[in-house]
């Protein structure tokens, strides 16, 4: 369905917990404590992704909080994929679970997966996510690929921190079959200096012999020659892609989100089919034509951590 504005709403992200095994400086405050007992259960879940379909939603993201540490992910999971209005059902994850759980996704419907990855430096990793194994989600990468699962990686650039290493991280699409994205902080946590907000043309100018391809999504895509994978750059900052949004957030607490910098939320918890596809018309229709200005000073108006709102 289309909003206001005449976009194309197709694509909801679908948070199934806050809960997280790591605790990310740039996406929840140190002493960030979860929300307990208001989570959506599978069925409310399954209904809302039900209802959205019917408005036209046919792309989903499971996501989180990190969506694997859910105990009935796998069931929403399979449930998810095998919706007839549903084309494509991926999720994003930190990986560190994906050990165990790479094969079973993949079982569940699961053909892609997203994996956060900001560095490969074992101690800067546990800096960032404030105590996380850089070798448990390396395990977990490869264990996604060994199933069969395609993997994109994200990694957030933050400047002083990981701009050293851009280009190894990129590097990573020579030999594999994947793609990586780069993508611009966003100020949720007012943690991070004026510094740290990397551009991505300052990011692409640190990652030398990057040959253009034809964008795809939100994303300016490059490749290095001869490579398998793709290198990927998405500009929430500098290069606002409000104009061509196509999403929606439903939180795992059950409120809509129709943009991710705005307060406004719509909750869908405990109401019926019909009544969740009337508030998802809403929402879709209540989507802003662009979110405010955002800077390291002027933080977003989302009103939650980054893991509460489902990134
Ligand atoms: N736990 C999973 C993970 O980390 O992939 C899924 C949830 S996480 C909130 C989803 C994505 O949001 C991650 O790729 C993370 O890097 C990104 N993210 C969180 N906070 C961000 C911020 N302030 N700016 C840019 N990206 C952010
Ligand atoms: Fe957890 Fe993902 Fe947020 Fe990191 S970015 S704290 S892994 S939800």
């Amino acid at each position: 369905m289309r909003d206001t504005f005449g976009r194309e709403i197709n694509y909801m992200r679908v948070s199934v917990t806050d809960q997280c095994n790591l605790r990310c400086r740039y996406c929840m405050p140190a002493g960030a404590a979860a929300a307990h007992g208001t989570t959506m259960d599978e069925d409310e879940i399954i209904r809302a992704i039900e209802a959205a379909s019917e408005l036209g939603i046919n792309k989903i993201r499971i996501t989180g909080g990190e969506p694997l540490v859910r105990k009935n992910i796998l069931s929403i999971c399979r449930r998810a994929a095998a919706m007839p209005g549903i084309r494509e059902a991926t999720l994003t994850t930190n990986g560190l679970l994906l050990s165990d759980m790479a094969g079973p996704l993949k079982d569940a419907g699961i053909r892609r997966v997203n994996i956060s990855l900001d560095t490969l430096d074992p101690e800067k990793y546990a800096h960032i996510t404030r105590g996380g194994s850089l070798g448990q989600a390396l395990r977990g990468i490869e264990a996604a690929r060994s199933a069969g699962l395609r993997v994109k990686i994200n990694t957030v650039l933050i400047g002083g921190f990981n701009d050293g290493e851009l280009s190894r991280l990129a590097d990573m699409t020579r030999e594999n079959d994947m793609d990586i994205r780069f993508i611009e902080l966003m100020p949720m946590t007012g943690d991070f200096g004026q510094d740290a907000y990397l551009t991505f043309r300052e990011a692409r100018a640190l990652i030398p012999g990057l040959v253009p391809l034809p964008g795809d999504g939100a994303a300016r895509m490059f490749q290095f020659e001869g490579a398998r994978g793709r290198v990927g750059f998405i500009s929430p900052m500098t290069c606002n892609f409000c104009s061509q949004c196509n999403r929606i957030r439903l939180t795992a607490d059950g409120y809509l989100k129709p943009c991710l910098h705005s307060r406004q939320e719509i909750p869908i918890k405990g109401l019926s089919r019909e009544k969740m596809k009337e508030a998802i018309r809403r929402a879709i229709l209540a989507k802003p034509e662009r979110h405010p200005y955002l800077s390291a000073s002027r933080l977003s108006e989302a009103g939650r951590s980054m893991n509460r709102i489902g990134g």
